[in-house]
């Protein structure tokens, strides 16, 4: 079954999944999930975060990322770092969204969410066989797995 987006009609949790969750894991609402799509989810989550549309709010996103995920850090080089984050916000003027600066999206806005940064690098062979994401932008901790 292909997955669907779903919006919590109680607070606007965004879920992306095969089925609603019982439970809204935001505001514990039970049943409360309807169908939505992806420009309505997209409107909800721009109005409540507000744009990353610069340097500065991209690498504080980043830095945030990196700081709540203790298996992850980000990369030390600051030289790497201007380089992704220029490729990202220039991808996210020609294409729409923040799409990582190394792969390039295929059309399908839905399939494409997986290649916005940071993206499901920690599911990735790269992770798991360098430990760390396509473009060495996020690295793993040592003696983590
Ligand atoms: S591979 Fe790295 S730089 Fe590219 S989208 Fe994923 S996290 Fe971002």
């Amino acid at each position: 079954m292909a997955k669907m987006m779903w919006r919590c009609s109680v607070c606007g949790d965004i879920h992306y999944g095969n089925k609603p969750p019982e439970i809204c894991p935001t505001c514990g609402a039970a049943d409360a999930f309807v169908l939505t799509d992806f420009d309505e989810a997209m409107k909800i989550i721009g109005r409540r975060t507000g744009p990353l549309d610069s340097k500065e709010k991209v690498v504080a996103s980043w830095k945030d990322f990196a700081e709540r995920n203790g298996a992850i850090l980000l990369t030390e080089s600051d030289e790497e770092i201007d380089m992704l984050c220029s490729g990202v916000l220039e991808n996210l003027r020609n294409k729409g969204f923040r799409y990582c600066p190394c792969r390039i999206p295929s059309g399908n806005q839905l399939k494409d969410q997986a290649l916005i940064c940071p993206c499901n690098f920690m599911k990735q062979k790269n992770w798991g066989e360098l430990g760390e994401c396509w473009c060495g932008l996020f690295r793993k901790k040592e003696g983590r797995s």
